[in-house]
């Protein structure tokens, strides 16, 4: 063989180590240039190798894939689908990271099927034992249909190993690993029998990439059956894709054992302590505990101040506009309605503050790893945690959360069962039913009896929403692939213009989206409860001054008293009380009806739609007094028939079911439309919650009674 020369290509994923494989083999004798005609960094070297063979080696830009798109990409590949290029290599070498197998196979898989001889390199050997890795060269080689050289060009080991297998280039493989002919062999056999003399993978590159090398004029396929439009090829290509890595996770799962409890790098260390049975949990646990305190302190000092400032404005605009229709519209319907979507912002902003920062650092993948096991069970993900705890403060930044699952099927039965999880708008229903039908007394000497009743709500609303998404699991048919490689990243610093961007976006994608939904019900609930029609609406003042009972009234109290007989003759009131053959078996009368009616917009509605019923001055002034004056009048109340008590136990704890489980909030709704782009979901959401509350209330009830 003497005073042979060799052609070979050098070519690999960008960080693989290429660069420093080519310095070895070339030493100093190396040459840059650009091709021609464009400013890709074009470098050649000399090498000697065994037997008295000349290497020309051409180190070929870093690229991914075969599937160009980029200048840099397409330098190989016009090169290598070219045999009449003078560079066109007589053997190719593969370069790829032993740390990155999966990923880097792909460009290989896709140069194997050129049927050109080729030398897989795993480079970064010295890494290995750090990492955990070990590898079946023998089972490798025969599967990948390939030599393989064991490098490490840190160390310099291997080096001399790869170049006898260069030059050993006659006996190497041709065969390819895989053919992507198979992912359509119907298009592939008419494309063989018009070209019977081309490679197919190539003729597939050619048509994939519409790029003609004289290889075949692709203008010969215009208007003949192998056409395909631009969206048939990419699909074709993704299909491509999934198949080569379908084909890698087979040939590693055998010939590659990854132990990362062998693994002592630092990474390592501290995944193991971050994905621990027991400390894995706990760390975790601990930090969204942090984060929820955060948000729920750090936003309520905005979330009061947008409350006050839209109250002023409301009165501002109240006190400056002629009184009449229009400007009621505006100063109770609109913008309150604004308030209403301005007001969940810091909380948005917030959760999706932490939440970048997770994701950022790296820590989001291990507790994907943590979790991912047991929400699969459920038919959610690992990162579906998130979501469902982070609605114990508000179900709206907790489903836009779901936005990092990137598996849609999992990702929508996180949206539809995260309003289960307690959020703080129950909060204000919870307190004030449990004051009134669970005895605040203690048991076992250190456990409140209210307290518990608060903790089991909020359990009962986790175990709502994995049983319920549990159950949609089985029954929901989401077509959806997901060839997802589940991969750790590296630990890095997040960074700050990121984090910035993905708040940035996060609250306009809700302001703009969801917003325009929660404004227009907001208004439509304010028209509902503030209209009526008839007579007994327009002239409730009339008509309630006009009773024997209310001369004695002082003019606040007269006041409520109006505004008490105006819901009552409201639309809302009138389907409060249209409701009432519906509610009663639970337990309710018609002015629960009308607080649940009203409180459809959002639940915290609910108590101050009682106040208003019971006609108590609204508790703006006086929370506190106002909430007592409140829980003492629905203590008082009686069932006219029987004499009964209304909010007795059974029908307090019914109630205390219909909130934990009734999808009683519009912004959930619209979020839920937003993020689902249809309204067939937040539909679906509404029946099955609301079925789902009232079987439930409806067994307390009918048990309790
Ligand atoms: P290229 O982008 O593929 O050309 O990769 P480079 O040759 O520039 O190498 C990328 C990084 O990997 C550099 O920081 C190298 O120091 C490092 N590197 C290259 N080969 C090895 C190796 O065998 N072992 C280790 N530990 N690091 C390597």
């Amino acid at each position: 063989m003497a005073g042979t020369t060799l052609k070979i290509a050098l070519i690999g994923n960008p960080n693989t180590g290429k660069t420093s494989v080519f310095n070895h083999l070339t030493g100093l004798n190396q040459q840059v240039g650009n091709y021609p005609g464009i400013t890709v960094e074009r470098k050649t070297g000399t090498c000697r190798l065994p037997g008295d063979t000349k290497g020309l080696i051409l180190d070929l830009p870093g690229t991914y894939s075969l599937n160009a798109s980029s200048m840099d990409e397409n330098v190989v590949i016009e090169l290598l689908l070219n045999k009449t290029d003078k560079d066109y290599p007589d053997v190719a070498v593969v370069v790829t990271d032993v740390e990155n197998l999966k990923r880097n196979l792909l460009l290989f898989t896709q140069i194997k099927d050129l049927e050109i001889p080729t030398v897989l390199v795993i480079n970064m050997s010295d890494r290995m034992e750090r990492k955990g890795i070990t590898l079946d060269i023998p089972y490798l080689e025969e599967h990948l249909k390939s030599r393989i050289a064991l490098v490490s060009s840190r160390k310099g080991t291997g080096i001399d190993h790869l170049k006898q297998l260069i030059v050993n280039y006659k006996g190497l493989s041709h065969e390819p690993c895989l053919n992507a002919s198979s992912i359509d062999p119907d298009y592939f056999n008419r494309l063989r029998l018009a070209f019977p003399n081309q490679l197919l993978y190539k003729l597939w590159l050619v048509i994939t990439q519409d790029v003609n090398f004289g290889l075949i004029d692709i203008k010969e396929l215009q208007g003949t059956s192998f056409t395909k439009t631009k969206s048939e090829l990419k699909r074709l290509q993704q299909k491509e894709t999934i198949k080569r890595y379908q084909f890698i996770n087979d040939v590693l799962k055998v010939g590659q054992t990854v132990d990362r409890s062998k693994a002592n790098d630092l990474r390592a260390r501290l995944d193991r302590v971050l994905t621990h049975q027991i400390f894995g949990y706990a760390i975790f646990f601990a930090i969204l505990m942090l984060i929820f305190q955060s948000i729920f302190s750090w936003s309520s000092v905005p979330m009061d101040l947008i409350d006050e400032s839209f109250a002023w404005l409301s009165a501002f605009t109240a006190e400056n506009m002629p009184p009449g229709k229009l400007t009621n519209l505006i100063t109770q319907g609109i913008i309150p309605g604004i308030g209403g979507v301005v007001i969940f912002i810091p909380q948005i902003a917030f959760l999706f503050l932490f939440i970048s920062v997770l994701e950022e650092t790296g820590y989001m993948s291990r507790v994907v790893f943590l979790m991912d096991k047991i929400m699969k069970r459920f038919g959610l993900s690992g990162k579906s945690v998130v979501p469902l705890i982070s609605g114990t403060a508000c179900a709206i930044p907790a489903i836009m959360a779901a936005r990092n699952i990137e598996n849609w099927r999992e990702r929508l039965i996180t949206i539809l069962v995260t309003p289960f999880t307690t959020c703080s708008a129950r909060l204000p229903v919870y307190t004030i039913l449990i004051s009134l039908v669970i005895p605040n007394r203690y048991v076992l000497g250190i456990f409140n009896l209210q307290g518990l009743t608060l903790m089991l709500l909020y359990l009962l609303g986790f175990g709502g929403a994995i049983i319920s998404a549990w159950i949609l699991n089985k029954i929901l048919e989401v077509k959806h692939k997901s060839f997802f490689v589940a991969e750790m990243p590296n630990y890095k610093l997040p960074l700050l213009k990121n984090i910035a961007l993905t708040v940035l976006e996060k609250t306009k994608a809700f302001v703009y989206g969801a917003g325009k939904i929660i404004l227009a019900l907001s208004v439509i609930i304010w028209f509902l409860g503030s209209h009526g029609p008839g007579t007994a609406f327009s002239n409730a003042e009339a008509i309630v001054t006009a009773q024997p009972e209310s001369k004695t009234l002082d003019e606040g109290a007269l006041n409520d008293k109006v505004a008490a007989y105006q819901l009552e003759n409201s639309y809302i009131g009138i389907m409060g009380k249209g409701i009432e053959p519906i509610i009663r078996p639970l337990g309710y009368d018609w002015k629960i009806g009308i607080a649940i009616v009203s409180s459809f917009a959002a639940r915290e509605v609910f108590v101050g739609t009682l106040a208003t019923i019971y006609n108590i001055g609204s508790s703006a002034e006086d929370a506190d007094g106002g909430e007592a004056t409140i829980k003492q009048r629905m203590e008082a109340e009686v069932n006219p028939v029987t004499g009964e008590k209304i909010f007795n136990f059974a029908t307090g704890a019914s109630l205390l079911l219909f909130y934990a489980f009734a999808m009683q909030c519009i912004s959930t709704l619209a979020i839920t439309k937003k993020e689902t782009n249809s309204w067939k979901w937040p539909i679906i959401q509404l029946v099955g919650m609301s079925a789902f509350a009232y079987v439930v209330s409806l067994i307390a009830y009918q048990l309790l009674k």
